[in-house]
């Protein structure tokens, strides 16, 4: 992003989560984090490390034969003036760049990639809820949010999740 993006007044940060467990889940991540680089009108300023998590077993769901492996998940802070709504639709062309498929509910997934926080807005429409409504449930969301951003994630909503097993990755 260059100068002229950082001087408009519309230019708002913005918190996007990434999460894989199909096939090499650290640099599909890794590719992820590069592609939101390059989106037009959007600068990544921070990357968390990369961790590692436990699926999550959630009752009801039917398990798939395709079962995956642990997730990699990340998040990411961005300068955009893309809307929130233009903004996902990029987030979910990428996701379909990199082959998601959606069988089932939480399905074992080679990308993933949810928008967290838009500026400090709140947005309830049939395709996008924000902030995203099960990220304070969620260490694998909480614990990378707080490396990059820990203004964002009170002590008490850390403490909540702290039974949820997440590694960071060596770098
Ligand atoms: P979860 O939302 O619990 O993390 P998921 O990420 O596996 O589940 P997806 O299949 O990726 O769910 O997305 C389902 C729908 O969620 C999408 O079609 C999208 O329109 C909607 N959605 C609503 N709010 C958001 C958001 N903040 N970020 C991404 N998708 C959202
Ligand atoms: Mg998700
Ligand atoms: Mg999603």
């Amino acid at each position: 992003m260059g100068t002229a993006l950082r001087q408009r007044s519309d230019v708002v940060t913005a918190y996007v989560a990434l999460g894989a467990n199909l096939g090499d889940a650290a640099a599909a991540v890794r590719a992820a984090m590069d592609a939101l680089s390059d989106l037009p009108l959007t600068e990544v300023t921070r990357r968390s490390s990369l961790y590692r998590t436990a699926p999550l077993a959630d009752a009801g769901d039917t398990p798939g034969p395709a079962a995956g492996g642990d997730y990699i998940n990340a998040v990411v802070e961005v300068q955009t003036t893309l809307s929130a709504p233009e903004l996902l639709r990029r987030l979910q062309a990428l996701e379909q760049a990199a082959g998601r498929e959606r069988p089932y509910r939480n399905a074992p997934r080679t990308l993933d990639l949810d928008l967290l926080l838009y500026g400090s807005g709140r947005i309830d429409s049939a395709r996008l809820t924000v902030p995203h409504p099960r990220m304070a449930q969620r260490a694998f969301v909480l614990v990378p949010l707080a490396e990059i951003a820990p203004a964002l994630v009170p002590r008490a909503q850390l403490e909540a999740v702290a039974d949820q097993v997440i590694r960071r990755l060596d770098a």
